[in-house]
């Protein structure tokens, strides 16, 4: 039996990403690959394998499963746990060598003491510099800082967040950094100089230079994804992802019957379907129903109907030579961009990649 849908990994176009993202911060700033939420989507192992062969000098994750996953396969690099860790897993960090990351001194002090004697914890501390999601506020960062001091914490990075580095000439890009800088500069002040400052996922490392420090932590655009058409002209990315599936039905109905649950679209001249097997349930979003297409071969096809849990039809009265069997390319390869479908949506196209059911089998190529 041939799977409902098929998730094609393109190992060859991440490491291009990632040749072009190391050609963009130049050869002195290292690129954390950020692998959390499965490699958003793509496998959280095989791509941080490619990323590894090609030259990136560390990982990042969400949470501690994740960094395990990671050090289980056998991956020998820095990894950066961007969500932090509770103190009960303080002990197996350090076992596993790995970095969370921390923003507050009273959860500094319980992971701290949770970690075995001999044994000495490496951290990343991060300052709120205005987005307001993880930080410690710099008002609260001086008092951080001497706690990792006073307990032997290995303070190895400092590191922030951009909020708006995805919207040009946004002024908060320029404001969270020059507040960053400031924090740096306190770090120093109080006797702290981190190996690595990193500030930038992909719209900032793309946007603006001075956002590059010691390290980029590039998410979107290793999987072949612009977080703004404008920066177009920066860099060739090649997607990585292409979702694929097949018909399994094709029909005609004539003109004024109407397709799927509550007859959200008519047909206004006698119309031939394709049912394709997927659907929400696999990844194919349901806010797609008559605002996507699909690419056939050369052709493209309109979503017609709503998307069901695991089926989705589309007008092929256009498409020549369509059949049961016949392959349909949902977005990535010939089909459609998934930043575009995913503003189709209402969404962001981080969203679709990292929702595709981990049933959806996913074969890589090249690597
Ligand atoms: C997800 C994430 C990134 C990567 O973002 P992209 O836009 O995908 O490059 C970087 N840093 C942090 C803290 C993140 O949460």
């Amino acid at each position: 039996m041939t799977a409902r849908a098929v998730c094609f990994i393109d190992l060859d176009a991440l490491a291009h990403n990632l040749a072009e993202v190391q050609r963009i911060v130049g050869p002195k700033v290292r690129v954390c690959g950020v692998v959390k939420a499965n490699a958003y989507g793509h496998g959280a192992v095989p791509v941080a394998r490619t990323l590894l062969r090609g030259g990136a000098g560390a990982l990042a994750v969400a949470c501690f499963e994740e960094a395990e996953e990671l050090r289980t396969a056998g991956l020998a690099v820095p990894i950066l746990i961007l969500g932090g860790i509770d103190a009960e897993l303080a002990a197996d960090a350090v076992r596993l060598g790995l970095t969370p990351v921390v923003w507050d001194a009273e959860a500094l002090r319980e992971i701290a003491s949770a970690v075995p004697s001999g044994r000495r914890l490496q951290i990343h501390l991060k300052v709120d510099t205005g987005m307001h999601r993880l930080g410690a506020a710099p008002s609260a960062l001086e008092e951080l800082i001497r706690t990792a001091t006073e307990l032997s914490v290995e303070v190895d990075g400092v590191l922030s967040h951009l909020a708006c580095a995805d919207e040009p000439e946004n002024a908060s890009v320029a404001a969270q950094l020059a507040e960053f800088e400031e924090a740096l500069a306190l770090a120093e002040e109080v006797g702290l100089r981190p190996r690595i400052r990193h500030l930038a996922a992909s719209a900032g490392l793309l946007a603006d230079a001075r956002t590059h420090f010691d390290m980029v932590r590039a998410g979107l655009v290793l999987y072949g994804c612009l977080p703004h058409a404008s920066f177009a002209d920066r860099v060739t990315l090649r997607p990585v992802m292409e979702l694929r599936t097949h018909v399994v039905q094709v029909k005609t109905i004539p003109p004024g019957d109407a397709v799927g649950y509550g007859f959200t679209w008519r047909a206004e001249r006698q119309t031939r379907l394709a049912v394709l097997p997927i659907g929400y349930g696999q990844g194919y979003p349901r806010a797609l129903s008559n605002r996507a297409h699909v690419a056939i071969g050369e052709a493209t096809a309109p979503v017609v109907g709503t998307i069901s849990m695991d089926h989705v039809t589309v007008d092929v009265t256009d498409v020549p030579d369509v059949e049961p069997g016949t392959e349909v390319v949902l977005w990535g390869g010939t089909g459609p961009d998934v930043m575009q479908l995913g503003k189709s949506a209402g969404t962001i196209g981080y969203e679709l990649l990292s929702r595709v059911a981990h049933g959806v089998p996913r074969v890589y190529r090249g690597g």
